[in-house]
């Protein structure tokens, strides 16, 4: 569907309850994708209006925060989940000193540097990951490593001479050993593979 056709809509469960905002060609369909999004059945979603401000994001990844913001909409700050309002204020009573960075907003300076190092951390534990798996494993065929942020667990799947399933490696405990597994039908292939590779 044609993202120009797409306006925006304001779907919510109430005042107290989430609400979004979905891009759609009519009301009812606005309703009903808002809803999904919501996990609300048609009947459960009290509104859905038009959102104008919010229609030169149509066909966007994001809204971005800051807009949000200006309409009004409560944020959580993206690192310690402060809610922010525009206006809002610390315990002394002076106004924040909010950072918006596309769809996210942080409570400060403070609380996006917090969570730029958090990801540039998973980043660089799942490079010495991807790096220490290839220098263990260097006969194996790869296939995705699920690495990196927002990943908790990193693992990769892995292919060998005569398998039909092939296996995965993580590392679960954060301990910094490898895991390796093998699919239950690929043991006995492994398990050859492994002999050959030893000879
Ligand atoms: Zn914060």
């Amino acid at each position: 569907m044609p993202t120009e056709n797409r306006k925006a809509y304001h779907v919510g469960e109430g005042s107290e309850g989430e609400h979004v905002i979905t891009f759609a060609c009519s009301s009812a369909q606005a309703r009903r994708e808002g809803g999904n999004e919501l996990n609300l059945t048609f009947e459960e979603v009290s509104f859905c209006r038009r959102a104008p401000w919010a229609d030169e994001f149509a066909g966007q990844p994001f809204i971005p925060a800051k807009a949000y913001h200006d309409q009004g909409w409560w944020l959580y700050c993206n690192n310690c989940e402060t809610q922010l309002y525009e206006d809002a204020e610390d315990e002394d009573g002076n106004p924040l000193q909010i950072v918006y960075a596309g769809r996210h907003a942080y409570c400060d300076q403070d609380c996006k540097d917090s969570r730029d190092k958090l990801i540039a951390d998973a980043n660089a534990k799942g490079d010495a990951f991807k790096e220490k798996v290839l220098a263990e494993r260097p006969d194996l065929t790869f296939g995705e490593f699920s690495i990196g942020y927002p990943h908790i667990t990193m693992s990769a799947t892995f292919k060998f001479p005569g398998c039909q399933y092939g296996g995965s490696v993580r590392d679960q405990e954060d301990s910094g050993e490898l895991h390796w597994y093998i699919a239950q039908g690929d043991k006995a292939a492994w398990d050859l593979y492994q002999r050959g590779r030893a000879a």
